[in-house]
């Protein structure tokens, strides 16, 4: 008896094998669809997909047998994978190789043997698929070539696995990338909300201490003035007007600092109230700067989403268009508004001549910043774009202005006007 011996890249050959990540799975219909025609068309009782692993052939598919493996020494098909066309014994009773061979002389009573290698793209014999009789018996033309061709389509089943594989294994990267990703923003939204409060609280309690100054210069004022009904009278209007100046940057920053940026507590606003707040809020950087604001007033239209994130986007917008016309001789901020079939678009622009085309790709990545060290985070705009996106919208740089120009687009089915 001849035993069968291992291929001359057999290392390359059983990692190959390994690859496809197939050996001692469960049954598949595809292959056992091929193995019951391949028996079908070539006459004979057996058939399978059989692959040669380092000490065994085992069955993917078994049409007629039971064994799911038999030793790979003793086996047709470790002959027949050093072959690249059909491996055909005629009669294993007259020949030497396999005459006493423990599968011709016992179970599964292997009398006649034809096994096509299967060879993967890069050359690589895995196994066979092959049809065994208890008959000697010879294959014509025609069955030697259908059984070649079905050999091809059980190694395009095993590429098809593979591929799967890759994509399955690189979706699974890909969801815990995503996740990180959120986990990432979440956590930089957090800083950058952080970091504009903490250069926000500066100009603020610039701004608050004037009122704060007024209250108290007004106050010692007042007994004296008792008498004086007209003067007692104008002094407490401005120290009231004072008093409500600050109650209202506080309720600005207590809406700022508040909620999240997602859309979960999305509800339906009024715009206006989200552009007053936004001026309201930039209020003290813009005491110091003195831009001109021009904002569409009275709007009858309501948007769906959450009004602090939102409120966000457009403060970080106009910060920023605020800081870049800080050097400017006209200053001015306009914010426009257009509302089509598509939805709302809100338009930032500034008396700026535009941004220099070599930085406009970078605008939006996280980090980039232009401002001098500790005056930005770098984080303002890509936050604020990612806030536009989770609510189904956008944010971009609009080049065609002939002013900078940022527009913030929400989608038609967040708006409305009651
Ligand atoms: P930061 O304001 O902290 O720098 P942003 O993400 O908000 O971070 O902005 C990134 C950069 O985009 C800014 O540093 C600036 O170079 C540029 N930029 C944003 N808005 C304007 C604008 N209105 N005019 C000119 N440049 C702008």
């Amino acid at each position: 008896m001849k035993f069968a011996q291992p291929t001359s890249n057999e290392q390359e050959r059983l990692q190959a094998l390994l690859d496809y990540e197939v050996l001692d799975t469960a049954p598949e219909l595809a292959y056992d669809d091929l193995t019951q025609l391949a028996s079908s068309i070539c006459g004979t009782p057996i058939a399978l997909v059989s692959l040669v692993d380092g000490n065994r052939q085992w069955f993917k598919s078994k049409h007629g047998l039971e064994a799911p493996e038999t030793p790979r020494d003793v086996s047709f098909c470790g002959h027949a994978i050093h072959e690249i066309d059909v491996f055909e014994i005629r009669d294993a009773h007259v020949d030497e190789r396999f005459a006493d061979n423990p599968l011709v002389t016992g179970g599964p009573f292997v009398r006649f043997y034809a096994g096509m290698p299967l060879i993967n793209p890069q050359g690589v014999a895995l196994g066979t698929l092959c049809v065994i009789d208890h008959q000697p018996r010879e294959l014509s033309s025609d069955q030697r070539k259908s059984l070649a061709s079905l050999a091809r389509q059980v190694v395009s089943q095993l590429e098809l696995r593979k591929s799967l594989g890759v994509m399955k294994k690189q979706f699974e990267e890909l969801k815990e990338l995503t996740g990180k990703f959120r986990e990432q923003q979440a956590q930089l939204m957090h800083a950058s909300r952080l970091a504009s409060l903490g250069e926000m609280s500066a100009g603020i309690s610039h701004e608050i201490n004037n009122p704060l100054a007024i209250i108290a210069g007004t106050i010692p004022m007042l007994e004296s003035l008792r008498f004086d009904e007209e003067k007692f009278r104008s002094r407490t209007t401005r120290a009231l007007s004072a008093v409500s100046r600050i109650e209202r940057i506080i309720s600005g920053l207590r809406k700022f600092s508040r909620s999240d940026s997602t859309c979960d507590s999305a509800t339906w606003v009024d715009l206006n109230s989200i552009i007053v707040d936004t001026f309201e809020i930039i209020g003290p950087l813009n005491s110091k700067i003195g831009a001109r604001i021009i904002a569409p007033k009275h709007l009858n239209i309501e948007i769906h989403c959450n009004p602090v994130a939102i409120t966000q986007v457009l403060v970080n917008l106009a910060s920023n268009a605020l800081f870049a016309t800080e050097t400017l001789a006209e200053k001015w901020i306009d914010l426009r508004l257009e509302v089509n079939e598509s939805g709302v678009f809100l338009r930032i622009v500034d008396s700026g001549a535009g941004i220099d085309e070599k930085i406009q790709s970078k605008l939006f990545q996280p980090f980039f910043t232009t401002k001098p060290v500790g005056a930005g985070t770098g984080l303002g705009l890509s936050i604020s774009k990612g806030i536009a996106e989770v609510h189904g919208g956008s944010l971009r740089y609009v080049p065609s202005e002939a002013n900078t120009c940022f527009e913030l687009f929400l989608p038609r089915e967040r708006v409305r006007t009651p």
